[in-house]
Formats: C-alpha cells, sequence, structure tokens
C-alpha cells in the first residue's frame, strides 16, 4: 500500500517570529520556502495561524477571515495564502500552528462562560495569569464550537492539517458548569471531587473524566478537520511518560486514533538536577511504541535564552536520538537568533536534515527489532500510591556536612498527598532509570504501553521488563504469565503488578509466588548512606559470590517462595556511617524462578530508581548482568566494548536491520559542548543473515563475520551518529 506524505519520513520546523508578524510582509517568500527545502532539509513546516504570545492572542489569526479577528501589522497581508504556493514549489507541507490555549482577559470577558474555573468559581487564568497575563479556556464550554469553526477556516485554505497547541485541562480545574453537567451525565454525580484528593474515591473518576473530554476534544476537532479535507492531518502536544500525566489528563494511547502524529516535546533544559543525556531517545521509544508516525518536540534554544540556538552538540544529540528511536524531527528556529548567531543554528540541523533526507529509505516504514521491552504503564502513572508505610520515613539526603549526617526526622509522611508525590517520584526515576540502565547496557529495548501486552506488539518480544509496573489488570497479569510459561523472560521490580488497573492493591497470592514471593512483609525504611546487598547463588555474572554492593535506595522485604532461588541478599542495616557491619538480613533483592519454559527475575526494589538516583556502576552492570541472566544461553541482542555512553538502538524495515549508533560521550558535562569521538568499537549482533553492513554516515561498507546467527565486526570511528544497515 502506497503510504500517505504524513507516514514517511517528516522533518518539521518552525520558524519564529515572536510576535512580531508584519516581518512576514518584508520577507521574500520564495527565498523563505527554498531556505527551508535547500538549507534547512525539512518537508513541513509550521506556519503560526493564530498568535501565540503576549497578552494572549490566541483569538487573533494571521489569514483573512470574515469572522475572526487579524493580528496587529498584518494589514491585508494573509501569511497562510501568501506563503502556501511557495511551499508547494518545494514540496513542503503546510500545517499551520493554532494556539487553542493562551486568550487575553479583555477577549475572556466578551465571552463569558468560556474560561477554565477553579473549584471556588475564579477563573484559572484570573489567579494563574499565563505567561505573566491571560486566561485560557475550558474544552467543555461553548469555545469549542468557536475553536472548531477557527480550525475549518484554516484547513479550508488548502493546507496539508494542524497542530493544535492546548487545549490543556489546567490543575486545580475545570469546575465549570459545563464540565458540571457533563461529568453528572457521564456518571451521575452532582458532586466534584477536589483535584487531586486521593483520599476521595471519586478523584479518580474525575481525573478519567478530565482525560476523556481531552481525547473527545481530539476526536470531534478531527471529524471537523476531515469534514472540510478528508487528507488534511491534525496532532497535539500529547505527553509523554510522567506521573504529571494524571494533571492534566495525558493519555497517548486515548488520544492515538484522533490524531494522525503521537508527539510531545523534550526541550533542553540547563538544570542542577541530574539530566539523562537519553532523553530524547527515551521519549522517541515511548511515542514510537505506538500505532502513529511519532515526532520528538526538540526546542531549538539555549534553555530559556530564546536568542541564542541550542548548541551544536546537544542539537545533535537531541535529533540523532529522536530518529533512532523511529521518530520525526521537529524543530523550532528562532529568527531573532538568525541574526547574529546563524551559523550556530545552522550548524547541527541543516548536516542532520540534510543526512536524513537523503537516506529517507532507512527512516522508513520502520519497527523496532529489540527484544527487550519495558512496560511504561500509564495507569501506574496515574494512580500508583505504594502501600507500604516505611517508604514514607524521612531519612534525609544522607549528605556529611561539618561531621553530622543529614539523617531527616524519622517521621512517616502521613498525608495521602505526601504518599502519592513520594510514590510518583519512585515511579519518574524507576522509568527512565531502567530506559537508561538498558541503554547503558546496550541492551536495544522497546517500550510498551498498558494495551499493548493484549496486542501483537508482544511479539518477537524475548525479555519483559516490569520497572515497578504496579498497577497491572488480572487480564495483563495472565497474559505476562502466559509470556512466561511460553519460553519468554520476565524481570519485575519492586511491587510490579501489586495493584490492580485502578491503583487498589491486592493480595494477588498467586501473581506473587509467580515472581517468586512467599509473603511480603514490609518495606526497609530508605537509605542513601552505608546500606549493602550480597551477591550469593554464583549466578550473577560479573561479580563473585560474597561482593557486596550499595543497597537501593528503596526495598522490599519479601520472604521467597519454595524453589525460588536467591542471587542477591539485603544486609541489615546499619543506617549510620562509621559502624561495623551487620550481617545478612534473611530478606533476598533478586529471586530467580523457573516458570514453565521460561523464567521470573524478581528484584525486591525498584533497582532503576536507584540507577537515576545515584548512577553508581555496581547498579548498572547489575542491570546488565539481570538482562544477561534472563536472556539465557542466547545472551545479550547486541555485545559491544563501546561505553555506556554510546546508545545502540535497533530497527528494522524492507532494508534490512538497522542499527542506530548514538555517541553521548561528551566533555563531562551538560550542555555537551564536544564530542569525544570513540574508536574500533567491536560489536557482535544476533541479527540472522546477513548479506553487507554499509555504514551511512561513514560512506563505506563493514566488513564482518558470521557465527551461529552473530554478525561480528568492528566500526574504526564513530563521531556523533552513525546508521549500519544490515542488508538481508
Ligand atoms: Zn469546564
Amino acid at each position: 500500500m502506497e503510504l500517505k506524505w504524513w507516514q514517511k519520513p517528516v522533518r518539521m520546523m518552525r520558524r519564529d517570529f515572536l510576535g512580531d508578524f508584519s516581518r512576514y510582509k518584508d520577507l521574500d517568500l520564495e527565498t523563505f520556502a527554498r531556505e527551508a527545502k535547500h538549507r534547512w532539509h525539512i518537508n513541513c513546516e509550521w506556519i503560526m495561524a493564530t498568535p501565540g504570545c503576549a497578552p494572549g492572542l490566541a483569538y487573533m489569526t494571521t489569514f483573512n477571515s470574515a469572522e475572526f479577528e487579524k493580528a496587529p501589522g498584518l494589514g491585508d497581508f494573509d501569511i497562510l495564502r501568501e506563503y502556501l504556493p511557495h511551499a508547494r514549489k518545494h514540496g513542503i507541507r503546510v500545517v499551520p500552528y493554532i494556539n487553542a490555549h493562551w486568550y487575553s482577559y479583555e477577549f475572556a470577558e466578551s465571552h463569558p462562560g468560556w474560561e477554565q474555573l477553579l473549584e471556588d468559581g475564579t477563573s484559572y487564568g484570573r489567579k494563574h495569569p499565563l505567561y505573566g497575563g491571560g486566561t485560557t479556556f475550558c474544552l467543555n464550554s461553548p469555545w469549542r464550537d468557536w475553536i472548531f469553526r477557527l480550525i475549518r477556516e484554516v484547513i479550508a485554505i488548502g493546507v496539508d492539517g494542524c497542530f493544535l497547541d492546548g487545549p490543556s485541562i489546567c490543575p486545580n480545574a475545570c469546575y465549570c458548569e459545563h464540565c458540571r453537567r457533563l461529568y453528572e451525565k457521564a456518571t451521575g454525580q452532582k458532586r466534584l471531587p477536589k483535584y487531586m484528593d486521593w483520599a476521595d474515591p471519586d478523584w479518580k473518576r474525575f481525573a478519567q473524566f478530565r482525560r476523556d473530554s481531552r481525547a473527545n476534544f481530539i476526536r470531534d476537532a478531527r471529524t471537523e478537520v476531515e469534514s472540510v479535507n478528508p487528507d488534511a492531518v491534525i496532532f497535539l502536544n500529547g505527553g509523554g511518560f510522567s506521573s504529571a500525566n494524571i494533571g492534566g489528563g495525558g493519555d497517548v494511547y486515548k488520544f492515538q486514533e484522533h490524531q494522525h502524529f503521537t508527539g510531545a516535546e523534550e526541550f533542553y533544559h540547563v538544570s542542577e538536577e541530574y539530566r539523562s543525556p537519553f532523553r530524547s531517545l527515551n521519549l522517541g521509544r515511548f511515542l514510537s511504541a505506538g500505532d502513529n508516525p511519532s515526532v520528538v518536540f526538540t526546542h531549538h534554544t539555549m534553555s530559556a535564552w530564546h536568542y541564542i540556538p541550542l548548541c551544536k552538540s546537544e542539537m545533535q544529540l537531541a535529533l540523532s536520538e529522536t530518529v533512532a528511536s523511529g521518530a520525526n524531527v521537529w524543530f523550532a528556529i528562532f529568527e531573532e537568533a538568525m541574526k547574529h548567531r546563524a551559523e550556530e543554528a545552522y550548524a547541527a540541523t541543516e548536516k542532520m536534515c540534510e543526512f536524513l533526507e537523503k537516506h529517507e529509505q532507512f527512516y522508513t516504514d520502520t519497527e523496532s527489532a529489540a527484544e527487550t521491552a519495558a512496560l511504561l504503564s500509564n495507569s501506574t502513572l496515574y494512580y500508583y500510591i505504594s502501600a507500604q508505610n516505611a517508604l514514607y520515613k524521612d531519612v534525609g539526603s544522607g549528605k556529611e556536612e561539618n561531621l553530622t549526617v543529614d539523617m531527616g526526622t524519622g517521621k512517616e509522611a502521613e498525608h495521602i498527598a505526601e504518599r502519592r508525590s513520594t510514590s510518583a517520584a519512585i515511579l519518574d526515576r524507576e522509568y527512565s532509570g531502567c530506559l537508561d540502565a538498558l541503554t547503558r547496557s546496550h541492551v536495544p529495548v522497546k517500550v510498551l504501553w498498558d494495551e499493548h501486552l493484549m496486542e501483537e506488539k508482544l511479539k518477537g518480544v524475548k525479555i519483559l521488563v516490569l520497572p515497578n509496573t504496579a498497577c497491572l489488570s488480572q487480564k495483563q497479569l495472565t497474559r505476562i504469565e502466559q509470556f512466561v510459561t511460553d519460553g519468554g523472560s520476565l524481570i519485575a521490580t519492586f511491587e510490579s503488578g501489586f495493584y490492580d488497573e485502578l491503583g487498589d492493591a491486592r493480595r494477588r497470592a498467586r501473581w506473587k509466588k509467580f515472581l517468586g514471593i512467599a509473603k511480603v512483609e514490609g518495606a526497609f525504611a530508605p537509605s542513601a548512606v552505608e546500606d549493602y546487598m550480597a551477591i550469593t547463588g554464583g549466578k550473577i555474572d560479573g561479580f563473585r559470590d560474597g561482593t557486596i554492593l550499595p543497597r537501593t535506595y528503596n526495598a522490599l522485604k519479601v520472604k521467597p517462595a519454595a524453589g525460588s532461588e536467591t542471587l542477591i541478599r539485603f544486609m541489615n542495616p546499619i543506617g549510620k556511617s562509621y559502624l561495623p557491619m551487620a550481617g545478612d538480613s534473611p530478606y533476598p533483592a533478586v529471586l530467580l524462578s523457573r516458570r514453565g519454559k521460561g523464567r521470573v527475575v524478581y528484584v525486591a526494589a525498584p533497582l532503576f530508581e536507584s540507577v537515576h538516583r545515584f548512577g553508581l556502576e555496581d547498579h548498572l552492570r547489575l542491570a546488565q548482568s539481570l538482562v544477561r541472566l534472563a536472556s539465557g544461553r542466547r545472551g545479550l541482542q547486541v555485545q559491544t566494548d563501546g561505553p555506556g555512553s554510546l546508545a545502540v538502538e535497533m530497527r528494522k524495515n524492507a532494508k534490512g536491520v538497522l542499527l542506530h549508533l548514538v555517541n553521548a560521550t561528551g566533555d563531562m558535562k551538560r550542555p555537551i559542548e564536544k564530542f569525544v569521538a570513540l574508536h574500533n568499537v567491536s560489536f557482535s549482533v544476533r541479527a540472522g543473515r546477513i548479506k553487507r553492513i554499509r555504514a551511512l554516515v561513514a560512506g563505506k561498507n563493514v566488513r564482518f563475520k558470521t557465527d551461529k546467527g552473530r554478525v561480528a565486526f568492528s566500526i574504526p570511528r564513530i563521531d556523533d551518529y552513525e546508521v549500519l544497515v544490515l542488508e538481508r
């Protein structure tokens, strides 16, 4: 079947004049379009249809309209209609940007009843002015009809679709009369629960209502678009894998069938917090897990300094990780920055997009070829609150200062909101730590969403990782058990499957026994000081028995089921620095069990949370050993002597197996300014029968040897990015 334009590789760009639309009038639009095609090498451009600037001009248009007010400074000049023929001439698809979230107070006053309201009836935007001034409307209010008319007008111009920036559902909103009426219709209840009131069982229903409201909005918006042009596309910024999803009603699965791309943003921000160098890769993997083409939005500015372009290396990293994950690239250029730092802006983007344009066939219709999958569950992100009291103990930071150690107050948080925030923090670290640990171990990984366990997506998966995938339905558990008894391997951490899909703790004795657990007795208090676990049982590759490792920050006290082998044991807590060791505890940290034709590796700790929190090599090596243990005699899919900062992603299409090598080896800081090239990196890859290996960046063929289904070769030099095509 012939692929539609949006199903082929798309390189999207937005050029931004930050509100000064009159600049368009002075542009030579032919040159502007030619530059898009021949300098930036893009094939899809976002043009603002409604402004995203102060004081909230989303009600104005940059095109001529009988109904809507024109943005100032443009006169009769119609940006969309003027630019479209030039873009067409150069083969560039035009997808207007429609701001659907930022309106001035004056405009809101002339449309009473449209604003999102807080529980006390005040407008969200008056209490929390958007970007310093302005408000936002409710997608269940009559504003909906207004924006749908605007969307229809945009599509009728003859463009290729639209991107909707919003509408969002804001924190502590929306309690307007329209939401109240619809909620009552959906649930039969008049009373709306308080926002994030976890003690109120109705909060989860309200959360689902908010999510469904967003899904219904995009569904209806798509119907409007298609009523004008059945071939036009529509998509929004739908969020990634974060515990914040519940606050904004984000859910990529629910939105999937109503939009053409699944997209989310991964903007570079300088931060004192640890920032994984693989964030674009991780988000891209998550978005690409679905059925739609995916897109990672990369901000082309140096963090919050919008007039300075993002430095070359960070831009290169973001774009190569995005395409390695199977996602499409998107970047925004702030034209003001081009006046004085154009060379920096061009540097990585121009080179990368030219490469992608030249090699489109290797980015077309690809799918993950990874044998290891990680289930990143949105239900868990939405609802997880651990039932283990000990996790909520305030143990301080563990930092030494002035001859004392910060050990906290020792009190357990009792309020459920605090418990949710602690649980959410464990989860956020565990999910990104899981993808990072696998990346640093050179384990290609395919992300699964909750729904994918029941689908074909499990096909080809040999190892399934549940990184504290706590909230699962009974049906999902049964499917996982089947996967293992049929010969698959499972690595499950911490409280995976201990709660149902709505976050309620379940006894689940059968499932726990399946994991190798006879009984969960409780949890250790968190520890970042002087606590250990010890290797035993002789099966953890790379570590001798008796070796001690830093204990994970969080840990459960479980008793092993009969027949399950203890491979690592928690040691008794010491709890303070410079005290003697306290010997082995009766509690295993890692259990191995045979189940049918498969095996289960259970880790009684959120191991990946500690990978993220501490970044210790011991925890990374342990994670890799567990995957090796799970892969059994087959061994790891990819073996290499490259450093952990070399990401290896494996995809495939009609051209063969595509091995993306993203080198994030930098100058020991973020932003990375300079990559350190890697030399003579050896690989052994399980890839079936291969006829030829081509290195696309180097433009050379690679010599290789084959042995028992594995291909062995060496790559002389990897700068920032390389793609190997293993032709069958
Ligand atoms: Zn509302």
